[in-house]
């Protein structure tokens, strides 16, 4: 006899999130962390793009330790030139892809001596022609650097998009538009670093931590993660008897 075909659990798709209740999420992330800044380490605009470039494919813990070194060889344009593919490398060589950020790095930098006076311009376009930067990047530098409120997608923000229901989208750009479009003005250049940060502890890829979500309450996502079971304590040694007693 044929056994019964076994039903596939049924996904429930995360329905977009009201949006009376973008802000209280918002603040719900922002009473957690009030003055959110990068996690990335730099001194300017020009640091800040260096690193940025970097930290493609690579933990911003790992881009530190390497630029805490680059930049202090090459904290400009100049130096970084002066110092040469080989010996951007040479300093971060242990963040992936290294060979071909060292060359965008180089080349980059010669861009601004060219084109911008050494400066990092303050302008999307521009920023996007320069090599080894794409629209993520340029939105990180124009909201951190140049306090534009821009929405810079990562892989967590398009998590948390999609998860929480504040901005449903099957791209990248989707994801990023919606925000834009759905978190208050005031509350925009902040956000960026909320959900990242969010994103990074606690609503994690694979297993959100919902029990200790301080957003809980507005977020829709149907499957929240229940509070692990608790640890028994460790079960005391056993006394034997001692013989003849
Ligand atoms: S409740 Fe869970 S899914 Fe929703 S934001 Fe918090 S951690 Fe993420």
């Amino acid at each position: 006899m044929k056994p019964p075909a076994t039903a596939k659990p049924r996904i429930r798709k995360t329905p977009q999130m009201p949006a009376a209740d973008v802000r209280p999420f918002l603040e719900a992330l922002a009473r957690e962390n009030p003055r959110p800044r990068s996690e990335l380490e730099y001194d300017d605009p020009y640091t800040l793009l260096v690193a940025v470039v970097l930290s493609a494919q690579a933990t911003d813990a790992s881009v530190n330790k390497a630029t805490r070194t680059l930049f202090a060889d090459a904290p400009d344009p100049a130096a970084m030139v002066r110092l040469g593919v080989d010996g951007v490398g040479r300093h971060i060589r242990t963040i992936g892809l290294w060979q071909g950020k060292a060359k965008n790095v180089v080349a980059l930098s010669q861009r601004l001596l060219d084109e911008y006076d050494g400066k990092v311009p303050e302008d999307r376009e521009a920023l996007e022609a320069l090599p080894g930067v794409g629209r993520k990047t340029a939105n990180v530098v124009l909201n951190v650097a140049f306090g534009q409120s821009t929405m810079a997608v990562d892989t967590h923000i398009f998590r948390l998009g999609n998860r929480t229901g504040i901005a449903p989208g099957k791209t990248v750009r989707q994801v990023e538009d919606k925000l834009v479009s759905r978190i208050p003005p005031d509350m925009l250049r902040d956000a960026h670093h909320w959900l990242i940060l969010h994103g990074r502890y606690v609503c994690k890829a694979r297993a959100p931590e919902c029990w200790r979500c301080v957003a809980a309450a507005w977020c829709r996502y149907p499957a929240k993660a229940p509070a692990p079971p608790a640890r028994k304590p460790p079960a005391k040694p056993r006394v034997r008897a001692e013989a003849g007693a």
